[in-house]
């Protein structure tokens, strides 16, 4: 028996916010506990690094970073299959990417005044790729494809240890790093891989900017230091939201939602429709399939957990609004007119049409990013991208008549803020009135 909560909004006005399921232990809860062991590494560096993850990897590491021989090793010893799957996931990711890169852009403000806007990669990065309960080949080519296009120098990946592989990440994880030619990689996971980057430990040179998924305590960890390094989105437990109506297939829908509770217990899996049949034929095909699956208990806890549910709407119109204030990491349409469906949504980390565009295909090879905004996230904040590792720099540029010219509004608004010396330094250069000349 699969439990899975039903919410009804028909005939209601509320603000979906309230009603919808969320997880219980939210980002913001989890700071407090990561806190103290991002201020253990930020003071005793490698020393820290080694206690908490014997602590909370099970692991007693002699040293954080993984040996060249190891990548090499991995790669080796590379099932082929998986390895042309590998490969394949990063042609179609470089595609998408590869065209994301803006160009640097000039305006001429005025006839000898410009303005550059001039995108620098940042120095370098910090690529978390998970390894808890699940292992994530996937999210290195996520992490490392977008930051390789973007133009960063120096890239690092660190990976949690694992236990039967002698305390270093999993051998598909730096099989992949190998495949992309990434050297430096360390075993390190959770808060603690965070708080390395951000502050640096032993090998490891602090970072200018942390990113990839990860659960709770890495999704805290990236809040709680932020500004000490720059991240991307917020990118913890995974969430589903389907958008289905009549016409949608229940199978398709039940394999979805179980696709993605799968990641972890904590995963949501949220099913909005009209058509309370519909609702019936999933949860009958969930009933069937979730013993089945490899991972049943974990789906199990998952999809009976407060973050999961099946939310029925008086028709797609209401269920748009429901998908827009849920704002869902995935977002699937399965609706008559799946398309022009898809076009009017505005809040979501990444949107799947129709029957043939399931979650699965862009958490591993659609070429699209799968690093996306988790718990709400994605109401202001979008996937990882290469956008994400560059900076848009302006480069002022003006000659004397250009300053000139615009001179008296520039004081102006200095004196409007009672800052003249920003006026004087204008009027310096263009023979204006000068404090000292009386
Ligand atoms: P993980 O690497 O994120 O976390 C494992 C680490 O957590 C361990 O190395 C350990 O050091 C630390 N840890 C474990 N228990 C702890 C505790 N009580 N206190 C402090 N630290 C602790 O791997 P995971 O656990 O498998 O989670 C991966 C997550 O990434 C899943 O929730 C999955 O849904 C999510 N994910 C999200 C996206 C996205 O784009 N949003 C993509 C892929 C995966």
């Amino acid at each position: 028996m699969i439990v899975i909560s039903r919410i009804d909004l028909r005939g209601t006005q509320q603000d979906p916010r309230q009603a919808l399921p969320r997880a219980e232990t939210d980002v913001s809860a989890a700071v407090e506990h990561v806190r103290p062991l991002c201020e253990d590494v930020e003071h005793r560096g490698v020393d820290a690094l080694i206690e908490l993850t014997e602590r909370f990897d099970g692991v007693r590491l002699t040293g954080i970073r993984v040996p060249g021989a190891a990548l090499d090793k991995a790669l080796a010893d590379l099932d082929p299959a998986v390895r042309a799957a590998l490969e394949e996931s990063i042609d179609r990711a470089r595609k998408v990417h590869r065209d994301q890169r803006r160009a640097d852009h000039t305006t001429r403000v005025a006839p000898g005044g410009t303005v550059t806007e001039k995108w620098i990669p940042v120095d370098r990065v910090g690529l978390y790729v998970p390894g808890g309960r699940a292992v994530y080949p996937s999210s290195v080519v996520m992490n490392v494809v977008p930051a390789q296009e973007a133009g960063v120098r120096s890239l690092a990946v660190t990976s949690p240890p694992q236990k039967e592989f002698g305390g270093l990440p999993h051998p598909t994880v730096l099989a992949a790093c190998a495949l992309l030619g990434v050297e430096e990689v360390y075993s390190v996971g959770g808060a603690q891989a965070v708080a390395m980057f951000a502050h640096g430990a032993g090998e490891c040179a602090r970072a200018d900017m942390v990113t990839g998924p990860g659960n709770l305590w890495v999704a805290a960890a990236k809040r709680h230091l932020k500004g000490t390094i720059g991240i991307d989105a917020e990118a913890g437990p995974t969430e589903i939201a389907i958008l289905a109506d009549s016409t949608a297939d229940a199978d398709y829908v039940a394999a979805d939602l179980i696709s993605q509770a799968e990641h972890d217990v904590v995963a949501a899996s949220v099913l909005v429709t009209d058509d309370t049949d519909l609702a019936d034929r999933v949860e009958e095909r969930l009933a069937e399939r979730v013993p089945a699956t490899r991972h049943s208990d974990r789906v199990r806890e998952a999809l009976s957990g407060p973050q999961s549910g099946i939310v029925l709407v008086d028709d797609v119109e209401q269920g748009l609004a429901v998908v827009d204030a849920y704002a869902a990491e995935h977002l699937e349409i399965m609706t008559a007119d799946a398309a022009a469906t898809a076009a009017r949504v505005r809040n979501a980390g990444a949107i799947f049409v129709g029957d043939f565009s399931p979650v699965s295909l862009g958490d591993y090879a659609a070429g699209s990013n799968h690093v996306l905004p988790t718990g709400g996230c994605a109401c202001h904040s979008g996937g990882l991208s290469v956008q994400t590792f560059l900076r848009g720099v302006h480069i002022v540029d003006y000659g004397r008549d250009a300053l000139a010219d615009v001179a008296h509004h520039v004081v102006a608004l200095a004196e409007a803020e009672d800052l003249p010396a920003h006026g004087e330094a204008v009027t310096a250069r263009t023979g204006g009135h000068r404090p000292d000349a009386g």
